[in-house]
């Protein structure tokens, strides 16, 4: 009995030396089996060295943006220097996120407009040491030409994060067209099903490496539960992605030839600015996100149209197996003023779709019977 314990008292230390030593597992925050199968995979998917799982979207690019800078810029170094030049028009989040606890921290941040070349030249003129951007911007869907970015900012000594949340590795591998780090809200298209919150970051192991490190730190690290969720919804990620980009092309086109509809946003129509760039960065289709503008519509009258579907589901989220619609003047955009959204292109009858993997004709019938009485 006592030679039993003895052997398990053992055994014991030896796992621990081990987990401490880095092979095995000791404490959740240092590193879970289960969020790692969920990290190998998202690893695999981006062609990546490796990849951190964090608790949300924005952890991840909190941690990505902080530990790719090297340093802080003193005052007179920051008006010659940037640290951060960031897609003028990324998600209202990762904005919140630059101009408040990002800038409180010292991080000299600028907003661009990729796909201006002007502005482009101004912002690298000014030696940023990072260019974070959307492949596809939300909710108006411009496509930046960020194999072309990456190529210029690394010519300044800047690295690339590109957030890949709308495109998945499934349409899209930013790390082959140049960018150091790839960025998901792991809670949308990855995961798919509106259950959970989650983010990853995947990387060559040299930028992944000391991210994992300061995450134990900080410890914004994703649940294994979570972890469980978002690997099972990635499972179904092909077949979802095919058919949700099917749905929304379809619906994107038929959209366009709607009398009650002003303007269609969809890299995937022929009449989008920078179709031909989304057919070379985009693979096997051109994203689930579809918005449109109503015609001569005014707030009221935009959201009784949204009142008025019976499917699409009102949510401030994309990606869902579900369809979801959003009214950003009122969800995403809400803390600008009219003017500025106007500025940005947002106007009062913008309306975005995340398209799902319902029948589509159903979907179309849904729209149709909302447009109406919009006519
Ligand atoms: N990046 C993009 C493009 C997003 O749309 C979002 C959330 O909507 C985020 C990041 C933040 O992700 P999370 O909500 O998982 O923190």
């Amino acid at each position: 009995m006592s030679n039993q314990g003895e052997f398990r008292t053992r055994v014991v230390h030896l796992e621990m030396d081990e987990a401490f030593d880095g092979s095995g597992y000791v404490y959740s925050r240092f590193g879970n089996p289960t969020v790692e199968v969920f990290e190998r995979a998202v690893a695999e998917l981006e062609g990546a060295a490796g990849a951190v799982a964090f608790g949300s979207g924005m952890a991840a690019l909190h941690a990505a943006i902080t530990s790719l800078i090297p340093g802080r810029a003193g005052p007179a170094e920051a008006r010659r220097h940037l640290a951060l030049a960031a897609s003028r028009d990324c998600y209202g989040g990762t904005s919140a996120l630059i101009s408040g606890p990002l800038t409180s921290l010292g991080i000299a941040s600028a907003f661009v407009d990729f796909t201006n070349p002007n502005e482009v030249e101004q912002a690298l003129a000014r030696q940023p040491r990072l260019i974070l951007l959307e492949i596809t911007s939300n909710p108006l869907l411009r496509v930046v030409d960020f194999p072309r970015l990456a190529e210029l900012a690394h010519a300044v000594g800047a690295r690339v994060i590109v957030d890949s949340t709308f495109s998945t590795p499934y349409l899209c591998r930013p790390l082959e067209h140049g960018a150091d780090v790839v960025v998901h809200s792991a809670t949308k298209f990855l995961s798919g099903h509106g259950d959970v919150t989650a983010g990853v970051i995947a990387g060559r192991e040299d930028v992944v490496e000391p991210i994992r490190q300061s995450a134990r730190l900080i410890g914004g690290v994703l649940g294994p539960h979570e972890a469980w969720l978002a690997s099972r919804g990635m499972k179904t990620l092909a077949l979802r992605m095919d058919r949700q980009c099917q749905n929304a092309q379809e619906l994107a086109g038929w959209l366009e030839g709607h009398p009650a509809v002003e303007r269609v946003y969809y890299p995937g129509l022929p009449s989008h600015p920078q179709h031909d760039l989304a057919r070379k960065i985009l693979r096997g289709g051109f994203g689930a996100v579809v918005s449109f503008d109503l015609r001569h519509c005014q707030p009221e009258a935009a959201t009784a149209f949204i009142d008025r579907l019976k499917i699409f589901v009102p949510a401030p989220t994309v990606g869902d197996v579900e369809s979801l619609v959003m009214y950003p003047a009122r969800a995403s955009h809400r803390g600008l003023g009219p003017e500025e959204r106007r500025r940005i292109g947002i106007g009062d009858g913008l309306i975005r779709l995340s398209v799902g993997i319902e029948a589509v004709e159903d979907l179309r019938r849904d729209l149709e019977q909302a447009l109406r009485e919009a006519s």
